[in-house]
């Protein structure tokens, strides 16, 4: 590694500032994870995949990194600003079964996205509903002297922090305009941090409180378990850029409230030194949007016969703080560009990573590689260096190896455990096997080896009735694909 010290943009500061541990030699990470009332589009995944990258740069700083990522089971309105409908109990409304149930799967769901995108474990997932005394304990404390009680909960009066909103950089009418009014609330911007259940009603999750039954509100549960799973302050909180607008500030003015601190220009007052966003992936045709029928989830790609890492390179061709469109036409390119650095590795399979030996030929493509990923995570760049140093020609085999497991593990691709057979297109609803096509090939390279290019040409034409391309001297060794 080079000395370049890890510079990350904090959009609190709207700075790039070099990262200082709050804890010498460790790095404490919250992350705003999925509500899991849906499965997650892809767009989702983005921000995890984001968050795992910067995970696994900042263990490479030789840090003990602590990242924490929870799981809102409770608490999220289908409004972010506190108005509209529990998410959580409108789907279980809709499918007539229990909150819990409905978590489960959906939690179950996400993780399986996590795995298959190679974002690693965060020490713990927080799961909202197990803190919710916590919560309690938390809106006590700040209750005198910043929240005040209305008809429908406890709410946040935004005015008792200094600099409320400073994130969004948007405590103008307009940031408040777009937020309906309730019933006894003194400024637009206050929001709940608890919600009583409505006299005759009753929900599915609810606990007594000293403001009676109700629940969370959604922001209260990510100030709780940061505080309690990780300090304040502690190094870093990321989320999607959405968050920036309300979650996020208003998370951090209960924060403030909690801490008894004051303005937001000592950044360690929000909580966190640094605040990150990833920006969004976008799609066109609005397929992201959970209520279209078939939306963006990454099952829908790998029905579509795409490798889930094939995403994952998607998404690290672009900055971070970028948005990105989706099409098929990037992924497929993305798959390509894995395919060639997996068929480059492959040559590497039977070396011996030496990580402790350097080489001079490596050094351009390491630095380029530190130095990328130390401004602000470009990956973008990083990826252009670990393809200078896979076509890096005449060098040890071992050498070579350590240099790309290197890079690799902070790319998170394991491109040593893929194969080029594993990144094959296969659709779902493909009408051949794969265990038919091996024959049918082998069947035609018999008849071609006999000179027998009548059978060898009829071959190809039933292979291409269902809908699979031979592809003869492919340079990329696809031998066939299904389209
Ligand atoms: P949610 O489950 O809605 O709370 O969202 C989970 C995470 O995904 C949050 O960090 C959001 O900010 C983020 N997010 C939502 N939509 C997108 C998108 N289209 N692209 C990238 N991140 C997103
Ligand atoms: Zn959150």
């Amino acid at each position: 590694m080079t000395d370049a010290p890890l510079k990350l943009f904090n959009s609190l500061t709207r700075e790039l500032e070099t990262f200082t541990p709050v804890h010498p030699g460790e790095a404490r990470v919250y992350t705003c994870g999925p509500t899991v009332y849906n499965y997650p589009h892809i767009g989702n995944m983005r921000a995890y995949v984001f968050a795992d990258v910067l995970g696994r740069m900042l263990s490479h700083q030789g840090l003990k990194l602590t990242h924490i990522i929870n799981i809102t089971d409770v608490g999220h309105l289908t409004d972010d600003a506190d108005e509209g409908e529990d998410k959580m109990e409108k789907m279980a409304a809709e499918k007539a079964q229990s909150i819990w149930d409905i978590a489960k799967h959906y939690t179950e769901a996400y993780w399986a996205d996590v795995k298959a995108l190679n974002i690693r474990e965060p020490a713990k997932w927080s799961v909202a509903t197990d803190y919710i005394d916590e919560m309690i304990e938390f809106a006590k404390g700040i209750a005198d002297k910043h929240c005040y009680e209305c008809e429908t909960g406890l709410y946040f009066d935004t005015t008792t922090v200094e600099d409320y909103g400073r994130l969004a950089r948007a405590v103008t009418e307009e940031g408040e305009g777009r937020i309906d009014t309730v019933e006894g609330k003194r400024n637009a911007a206050d929001f709940a941090i608890w919600r009583k259940t409505p006299p005759g009603e009753k929900r599915q999750m609810e606990w007594d409180s000293p403001w009676g039954k109700g629940a969370p509100g959604w922001h209260l549960e990510c100030s709780v378990m940061g505080e309690k799973l990780l300090g304040f302050p502690f190094d870093i909180h990321t989320g999607g850029i959405d968050h920036r607008e309300i979650h996020h500030p208003n998370e951090i003015a209960q924060n403030q409230a909690f801490c008894g601190c004051g303005g937001l220009s000592e950044a360690r007052n929000s909580g966190a030194n640094i605040w990150m966003h990833n920006n969004f992936l976008v799609e066109r045709s609005g397929k992201m949007s959970k209520s279209s029928g078939e939306f963006l989830r990454l099952q829908l790609l790998i029905d579509k016969g795409f490798h889930p890492l094939a995403y994952r390179m998607m998404c690290l061709q672009a900055h971070y703080r970028s948005e990105l469109e989706f099409s098929w036409e990037v992924l497929e390119a993305a798959l390509t560009r894995l395919k060639r650095m997996v068929m480059q590795a492959e040559r590497l399979k039977d070396a011996e990573a030496q990580p402790q030996a350097e080489h001079p030929k490596f050094a351009g493509a390491l630095a380029k590689f530190d130095e990328a990923m130390s401004d602000d995570l470009n990956t973008a760049i990083a990826l252009t260096a670990m393809e200078d140093a896979l076509a890096t020609k005449k060098v040890d085999a071992g050498i070579k190896r350590a240099v790309i497991e290197y890079m690799d593990s902070v790319l998170g691709f394991g491109l040593f455990d893929l194969t080029r057979e594993a990144l094959r297109i296969r659709p779902k609803s493909a009408s051949i096997t794969e265990d038919e096509i091996e024959d049918a090939l082998a069947r035609r390279k018999a008849a071609r080896a006999e000179k027998d290019f009548a059978a060898s040409d009829a071959i190809r034409d039933e292979l291409a009735s269902k809908g699979v391309d031979v592809m003869d001297g492919d340079p990329l060794g696809w031998d066939w694909k299904l389209s």
